[in-house]
């Protein structure tokens, strides 16, 4: 049985601020040309790597929204599964459904991940997991993430190809039977959708009996940050994955300081600008080598998924990046990315 539905007056209000907010037309041109690689010159202060040292790279592929298929070696993991957008419209009226061509074309030349890691529950960060392990033919992976995430992947009928982890974001390193991986998850929280509102906030306590299809009925649960450890030959890659950007982002800083420099920060894009301090907070703890962008992309455009969602403010957050990690001169700095969906990123 799933949480118990929203008051109506709450979903029409949520409605119409999405409408209000997202309809007429809800892109604008990408502020930056999609694909570019800012880099700032690096300092020569790097040690030289030592010889014969073998590092295999990572190798990272944005999905679109918050999903990556992140790589090195044999150990694959995977993102957030969320690849079937709908309008807004539909989102707030309709049934939400999986369309199998793009998670088709979008993960078929991807290794099978060994662990999937799921940030929160809403719609566009878990509705294609079960569908995408189907398609794929994927089984055995582990599945990370919070109470309401296992509650809600129990109604699909898929739910025997995944083994779930139920991660609370209050404790230590988690199990992983993936050689070469180490996962830690940390409380992150939700910055508001719409105005200072968040949508669908809450957890879901029983398992579900069948799949949700409308969007209300993905709550998002707990919202969990993850540090990853990938070994990768002679260098463990240290990953930090943010699926939405992160109320609790000080605490969050403070707790990662003592596992930095991070190689990777994935930071999300969409509402950037209602979180005082972000994501500048994280930059300073994390001394990050690359810092990824994520979920500028808008997921109510079936068509030109790549576009830039209208009130993401892409230029605003490179342009208070880039004055940050200037002003830090940083000698592990590499470059701050702005991906395209699916194009390849081999980061060392
Ligand atoms: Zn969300």
């Amino acid at each position: 049985m799933a949480a118990p539905n929203p008051e109506p007056s709450t979903i029409m209000t949520s409605t119409l601020l999405l409408l209000t907010l997202l309809a007429g037309g809800c892109s604008s041109p990408p502020p930056a040309e999609n694909g570019v690689v800012l880099s700032l010159p690096r300092p020569q202060t790097n040690a030289p790597s030592q010889e014969g040292e073998v590092v295999e790279p990572l190798v990272m592929h944005w999905l679109g929204t918050a999903s990556f298929h992140i790589r090195a070696g044999a150990t694959s993991i995977l993102t957030d599964p969320f690849y079937s957008h709908h309008t807004v419209f539909r989102t707030a009226f309709r049934r939400l459904e999986s369309n199998p061509e793009r998670i088709q074309a979008l993960l078929e030349d991807l290794p099978e991940p060994q662990a999937i890691l799921i940030g929160h529950s809403h719609y566009d960060h878990i509705m294609d997991l079960a569908p995408a392990m189907r398609l794929r033919g994927w089984r055995g992976a582990q599945v990370f993430g919070s109470a309401t995430a296992d509650n809600l992947l129990q109604g699909y009928p898929e739910k025997h190809r995944w083994r779930f982890n139920r991660v609370t974001g209050h404790t230590g390193w988690q199990e992983s039977t993936t050689p070469h991986l180490r996962l830690k998850a940390l409380p992150a929280g939700h910055a508001p959708q719409i105005g200072n509102r968040l949508l669908w906030p809450k957890q879901i306590r029983e398992p579900l009996t069948k799949p949700p299809t409308k969007a209300r009925e993905f709550q998002a649960g707990r919202v969990l940050a993850y540090l990853i450890e990938l070994d990768a030959g002679a260098k463990t890659h240290r990953i930090v994955f943010l699926s939405s950007t992160p109320t609790l982002h000080h605490e969050l800083a403070r707790q990662l300081r003592a596992s930095s420099p991070i190689d990777v920060l994935i930071l999300p894009v969409a509402s950037w600008n209602k979180v005082e301090g972000y994501p500048g907070s994280l930059v300073r703890a994390l001394d990050p080598r690359y810092i990824v962008l994520s979920h500028f992309n808008d997921l109510f455009d079936r068509r030109r998924p790549q576009r830039t969602l209208r009130f993401a403010d892409l230029d605003g957050i490179l342009k208070a990046l880039q004055e940050e990690v200037s002003a830090r001169k940083s000698p592990g700095f590499e470059r701050i990315i702005v991906p395209d969906i699916k194009a390849a990123l081999i980061l060392r």
